[in-house]
């Protein structure tokens, strides 16, 4: 029998925006998206409202239809809850780029989701500029996209342009969704491989935003006496990537729920996060585990006064109990894990967040979801034993955008979503993620789907055949590469070289900093799949060697 969460939630059954701005509910004038490094600019919910309007006055006059998609190629500022929120909530798709990407992913991404318009932060223009030119997609649908107005650029205008005045702005409603509408319409889509093959578009739709949203708060505030009025009293540091489910809820969605502060971070530089914590008295943070590497090992977290985080919610990626209770005791505060994926909106299992848990658990399930774990034979096990997680819920997706199949394939016929994760659950309903058997890599939370990579390196005129597998570092894993070369280039092109052309090719957390190995034969079965549980056990005994 599937585990039942033993609570329910009453969820919203609406768009984003109504969520986000009840009927009759007056939107608060308190900032709350703050910029970490200038805390003059920000945007409370009112000022959110007003730009929101101005842009859905923008996307009708542009012709843009219900569904179409909006892609957005930035690093973190105040300006991305308006266009996440605004895109939704009138009817569109937001898809958001990873500005790591070079020019091959964005093209990949931007053919893919078929986005009508780009919005991109002027420093990634060229990238954006090349990946439109492959897809023949049209320069005037391109805008720049930042917190200052911006100077025309190679022929691109500032997305001020775009935005609909304040009068039109005046009387632009948009439309209050039904429940039906909300479970059916896509609000996002954001990239995942799943359990095999290439990224694809996962359809996240309003019902899905709001209810992870909700369950997410509902976990966080348990076995902690929640006050409505010490919540405002929080202060929260955006430095998770907004084009990320992980970003999304908490930054903006949980934040505009909440009437959290969220103090903005461009990107990531440890020194800085430190100093963000220590001068905004940042209170409580979400994050992966490499963050918590940092806390434990690097030598500059003495050198800043960060006594004011008391909570922190780990997730993305694998945390050993270890480490996690030496950043508990090494910091003094608590730190509660938290297991999902790209495909649930973000996150389905929480140890509660008043808990000081100390067992490596990532905890138990949301409220109005289900989960079933399944062994290899495909039968469900109890307390104690391993197995794939299966989960059902409001939280799910509702597949892959244009891909049937995929679609097909990732669900039962209960429709539960398989997950490719591996847990053991204990009698109480507690759960331990033991092992992924999915072919996902994760690099410093993100994800490098393997089948990306080896298309990469077959494009190498030197290489036959190439498999690319997980090699466990210390506290992460690194993408390695099994390499067949053709035989004209045996002897005569180093791994090394394998390793710096790849580097040419991808963002930088998909690099092969696993290495490099050439070898006779990628190991296949009869129907050519690669096998890749030989190359996992390959790439371990590799590890053990190092
Ligand atoms: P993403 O879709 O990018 O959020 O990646 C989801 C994957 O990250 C999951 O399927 C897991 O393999 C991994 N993951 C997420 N949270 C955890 C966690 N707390 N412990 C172990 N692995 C995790």
């Amino acid at each position: 029998m599937p585990q039942k969460s033993p609570f329910t939630l009453d969820i919203p059954q609406t768009d984003v925006l109504s969520y986000v701005f009840p009927e009759g509910k007056p939107p608060s004038d308190k900032p709350i998206w703050i910029d970490a490094n200038n805390t003059s600019n920000s945007l409370s919910l009112k000022q959110l409202l007003y730009w929101v309007t101005r842009l859905g006055v923008g996307l009708d006059r542009l012709g843009l239809k219900q569904n179409e998609a909006v892609l957005m190629y930035s690093s973190n500022h105040i300006f991305v809850p308006v266009l996440y929120l605004g895109v939704a909530g009138s009817g569109r798709v937001f898809t958001g780029c990873n500005p790591a990407y070079g020019v091959n992913e964005t093209s990949f991404q931007l053919e893919n989701t078929g986005a009508k318009i780009v919005l991109v932060e002027p420093q990634f223009l060229d990238v954006v500029l090349q990946a439109a030119q492959k897809n023949n997609f049209p320069k005037e649908r391109i805008y720049l996209f930042s917190d200052v107005r911006c100077k025309e650029q190679q022929g691109v205008k500032d997305w001020s342009t775009l935005l609909g005045s304040e009068q039109e702005a005046q009387g632009w409603k948009w439309h209050r969704m039904s429940a039906r509408e909300s479970k059916t319409r896509t609000a996002a889509l954001n990239y995942s491989s799943g359990t095999t093959g290439l990224p694809k578009g996962v359809m996240i739709s309003h019902e899905n935003v709001i209810a992870n949203v909700e369950q997410s708060i509902f976990m966080r505030n348990l076995e902690q006496p929640h006050t409505p009025d010490k919540a405002p009293a929080e202060r929260w540091l955006g430095f998770l990537p907004l084009y990320h489910a992980y970003g999304q809820l908490w930054s903006i969605t949980a934040a505009a729920v909440t009437e959290t502060r969220c103090f903005y971070m461009r990107s990531f530089n440890y020194s800085e996060w430190l100093s963000h914590i220590q001068n905004h008295k940042i209170t409580h943070i979400q994050t992966a585990p490499p963050v918590l590497v940092m806390l434990a090992k690097r030598p500059e977290t003495k050198d800043y006064d960060i006594s004011s985080l008391t909570n922190i919610l780990c997730g993305a990626a694998p945390l050993s109990k270890e480490l996690q209770n030496e950043v508990s005791e090494k910091c003094k505060l608590k730190v509660v894990q938290t297991w999902g994926m790209t495909e649930v909106t973000c996150s389905c299992l929480h140890v509660p967040g008043g808990m000081d848990d100390r067992s490596g658990s990532v905890g138990y399930i949301d409220p109005n979801s289900e989960m079933k774990l399944i062994d290899d034979d495909g039968k469900e096990v109890g307390p104690g034993e391993r197995g794939e997680i299966y989960v059902r819920g409001p939280n799910v997706c509702l597949g892959y955008w244009r891909n049937e199949k995929a679609t097909k394939d990732s669900f039962d016929e209960d429709g539960f979503l398989r997950t490719g994760d591996v847990a053991v659950r204990d009698e109480k309903g507690w759960y331990w993620i033991v092992d992924r058997k999915k072919e996902l890599i994760k690099v410093k939370g993100f994800q490098v789907p393997p089948a990306e990579l080896e298309a990469v390196l077959l494009e190498n005129n030197d290489i036959a055949d190439a498999a690319v597998v997980g090699l466990q570092g210390d506290h992460e894993e690194l993408p390695r590469a099994y390499v067949v070369l053709k035989d004209a280039a045996k002897g005569k092109v180093s791994e090394k070289q394998i390793q710096d052309w790849t580097a040419q090719h991808v963002a930088k957390h998909k690099r092969l900093d696993g290495g490099v190995k050439f070898i006779d034969e990628v190991p296949k079965s009869p129907s050519g799949k690669i096998q890749r549980k030989i190359m996992r056990d390959w790439a371990k005994a590799d590890a053990e060697e190092m």
